[in-house]
């Protein structure tokens, strides 16, 4: 019997993707001061910059897109949208938003305002690591993000299934010291900001049970739901035979309400959800803010095919096949890279392999970008286009406006949805190790141009000399 399973669909329509020489790649990357943000897309050849909202939606989305019904008030798309998260996620409520961004406008300033309204200063939001704009929309929302994220994660080298879970302990012990004066628990799953790793069911109900305990909201960060169900599936002995349906179900009831970028498992180009289990007062509140925030709410700012098109990517998301294919690949790519000794977080994640910089460049120091130098590389040597996770995202410390270094130096390549197949991942692999075999040639980066706030979308670079 093959043990390979493919993809379950096949190719309907292709999109050409321009293949350019290197002197061309080096004069296109000087002109964008040596930042791969500021690249035009059609100079790139393999987009690895992210998977939010670069996938590829199926035949029966785009039926769905001629189908949407574009009603200013209670459109057709919605309730069909309403009756699928009822189905999988067994939630009474949702809000439609334009991504995930717009769910955190709406639900943390209501939820940091009933903490006010019992008399906390500033209330603390608990996760096990807070995506980037859900840290900036707790802080806008006058409260604290704190990430109490398990020691196993920060150890790139040394292999653990669950490297996305919470440290029991610590939130334990942050719920007896500030219980009252937390807002919400926030359980992102997978979790992103360390590599896509999963968080497992017993520790999603440990956390919830602790949250529960102490009367504190529980929110699930949703973008890569259907990824961890996945995981859980594949590693958990107790999961093995159950749906992913199933063990979508079973993490959702451990929570009260979630947050969704559907530009990831939702399998669109746009589109997020904000939904509640049955707590109506709250769901009421928020859905004032979406009217001010994102629009009316049936459709909170999007139109209604995009609405009709989300329904549908939703179920495609479960489809056991479909996920095995999809983290199959992530992982091919991942153990090519292994196998050539370059190293990486391990294991790899569900949407991206982490290539750890401070590694591979040992003598480039955090100040000069050993990730970003890696990410320049790799786009002249091959066309294919990365992602520094590293010091320049993590920005100058905002009370001494010093550069400290942060805890990794990656380089993520970030797999989008059903797009690019394993030919491609050979492409990025062999260009990778190459690039990785002449490492001792590459230089450190300074700043041309450094600005003040979210300056990796748009800084601008020099190479200086090695030290
Ligand atoms: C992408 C993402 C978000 C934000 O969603 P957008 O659609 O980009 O606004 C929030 N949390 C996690 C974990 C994400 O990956």
């Amino acid at each position: 019997m093959a043990v390979t399973i493919p993809e379950p669909y096949r190719i309907k329509v292709i999109e050409p993707i321009k293949m350019t020489t290197k002197p061309y790649r080096q004069k296109v990357l000087a002109e964008a001061g040596l930042n791969p943000f500021l690249l035009k897309s059609d100079d790139v050849f393999i987009d690895l910059l992210t998977d939010s909202g670069t996938g590829a939606m199926s035949d029966q989305q785009w039926s769905g897109i001629f189908q949407g019904d574009e009603s200013y008030a209670g459109s057709r798309s919605f309730y069909h949208l309403d009756n699928v998260v009822k189905d999988i996620f067994n939630y009474e409520y949702t809000i439609p938003v334009h991504q995930g961004r717009g769910a955190e406008q709406i639900l943390f300033p209501c939820l940091a305002e009933l903490a006010k309204q019992k008399g906390v200063s500033q209330p603390i939001f608990i996760s096990n690591h807070h995506f980037d704009t859900t840290k900036a929309h707790v802080e806008i929302a006058g409260g604290q993000a704190k990430n109490c994220i398990c020691n196993t994660a920060l150890n790139t080298n040394t292999p653990d299934d669950w490297k996305g879970n919470f440290d029991l302990e610590q939130l334990a012990d942050e719920i007896r010291k500030s219980g009252q004066e937390i807002a919400a628990i926030i359980i992102t799953i997978t979790c992103n900001s360390v590599g896509g790793q999963p968080v497992s069911m017993d520790n999603i109900r440990s956390a919830s049970a602790l949250a529960r305990e102490a009367g504190i909201p529980i929110v699930i960060d949703a973008a890569r739901f259907a990824e961890n169900a996945y995981f859980i599936k594949q590693r958990d002995p107790n999961y093995h035979n159950k749906s992913i349906r199933e063990i979508v179900r079973d993490m959702f009831n451990e929570a009260d309400m979630f947050t969704m970028s559907a530009k990831k498992d939702g399998m669109v180009n746009t589109g997020g959800l904000c939904c509640f289990r049955d707590d109506e007062n709250l769901f009421r509140s928020v859905q004032l803010r979406c009217v001010l925030m994102e629009g009316f709410v049936t459709y909170g700012g999007l139109a209604g095919r995009d609405m009709e098109a989300m329904a549908i990517g939703l179920q495609e998301a479960l489809n056991e096949n479909y996920l095995h294919s999809r983290i199959s690949q992530v992982t091919y790519l991942g153990e090519k890279l292994q196998k050539a000794g370059v190293p990486i977080q391990n294991p790899v994640g569900g949407h991206a392999v982490f290539v750890d910089a401070k590694q591979i460049l040992p003598d480039i120091s955090p100040v000069n970008f050993p990730a970003q130098v890696l990410c320049n590389a790799l786009y002249i040597e091959s066309g294919v286009r990365a992602v520094e996770i590293g010091s320049l995202m993590m920005g100058r410390n905002p009370a001494t406006d010093e550069q400290e270094p942060s805890l990794f130096e990656l380089m993520r390549l970030t797999i989008p949805r059903r797009t690019y197949t394993n030919n491609h991942m050979d492409y990025v692999a062999e260009s990778l190790i190459d690039v990785v075999k002449k490492a001792d040639q590459l230089k450190p980066l300074d700043f041309k141009y450094e600005p003040k706030i979210l300056r990796h979308f748009t800084a601008r670079f020099k190479e200086i000399p090695r030290k």
